[in-house]
């Protein structure tokens, strides 16, 4: 996985017709279009509590969007049971989708995910997962949108 050092976020290129142009928004706007507590995770990083998201156990085939701005960022087809309380995922849709962020804080080193698209936080990876990748992308409910039965790009 790719991990910038410094506190810029690393920038790759994607597929403009998957993830479109980058979303820019003013605090404001954001505060306005979401949720409180989208707002809260989204756009201040902040952690829902364990075993409290709409998604911890949710189940059938979808697509998990951005809820900040409707990219897609990970597939029912990767979400697995992790026991921690929060959906977990082994990869993202598409690795360009996500961008990965050194997180100080909370006195831990953490790799943080970003969505690409909208610069909203997510959750972060962990580097214990089941799959191939080894990686296990633990992400708030509150930052994501399922979209049942949609076919992952
Ligand atoms: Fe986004």
């Amino acid at each position: 996985m790719r991990i910038s050092q410094s506190d810029e976020r690393t920038t790759g290129p994607m597929d403009p017709q998957q993830q479109g142009e980058k979303v820019q928004k003013t605090d404001e706007q954001w505060r306005a279009e979401l949720d409180d507590q989208a707002y809260a995770v989204l756009r201040q990083a902040a952690t829902e509590a364990p075993w409290t998201g709409a998604y911890v156990d949710q189940k059938g085939d979808g697509v998990y969007r951005c809820r900040g701005c409707g990219a897609e960022l990970f597939s029912s087809q990767t979400k697995f049971e992790s026991g921690s309380g929060w959906p977990s995922f082994t990869d993202p849709v598409v690795s360009d989708a996500v961008e990965l962020k050194q997180d100080r804080s909370h006195f831990m080193v953490r790799t943080e995910a970003v969505c690409a698209r909208c610069g909203g936080h997510l959750g972060h990876v962990f580097d214990d997962g089941p799959g191939e990748s080894g990686q296990r992308w633990c992400i708030n409910s509150a930052a994501l949108d399922f979209d049942a039965g949609a076919d992952a790009a």
